[in-house]
């Protein structure tokens, strides 16, 4: 995609500070971190997203993912992890290129990463279920 800053990126057309590359991806410290070491890992091909990416890519995304994560992690002396990955510009994704987020916490690092519960009655649950049956 020649129009895709991930793809440029990912194939070194743009310099990054990039922290892991292998021959199918590359992690690069994102530019606006939620927290210290904020870390973004990417296919170096060109896919939207979740649902367009390959499972045999996919898996290599997962043990990919826990290395990079593993290293941050040790190397930041990070007390917890975070680990997003948005699809859709409704679910916060911003660049259309599928990543993952690698978000080492920290104590008193002031960020909230999550959603606000809801409260659904039994019904609504079986509702749900019912549908994904
Ligand atoms: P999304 O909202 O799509 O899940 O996440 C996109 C992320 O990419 C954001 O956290 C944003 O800060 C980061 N980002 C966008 N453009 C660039 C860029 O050119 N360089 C880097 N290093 N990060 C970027
Ligand atoms: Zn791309």
């Amino acid at each position: 995609m020649s129009d895709c800053i991930f793809c440029k990126i990912a194939n070194g057309e743009i310099p990054s500070r990039t922290v892991y590359e292998d021959e199918d991806f590359r992690a690069f410290l994102d530019m606006g971190p939620a927290a210290k070491g904020h870390t973004l890992l990417v296919p170096k091909a060109h896919y939207a997203n979740l649902f367009e990416m390959p499972d045999a890519l996919l898996e290599k995304t997962g043990r990919t993912a826990k290395k990079v994560a593993a290293m941050l992690k040790e190397k930041l002396s990070a007390e917890g992890f975070n680990v997003v990955q948005n699809n859709g510009e409704l679910a916060g994704q911003t660049v259309f290129h599928f990543h993952v987020h690698l978000i080492p916490r920290y104590t008193d690092d002031g960020q909230k990463i999550g959603w606000k519960p809801g409260k659904p009655t039994d019904a609504e649950l079986d509702e749900v279920l019912a549908k994904l049956k």
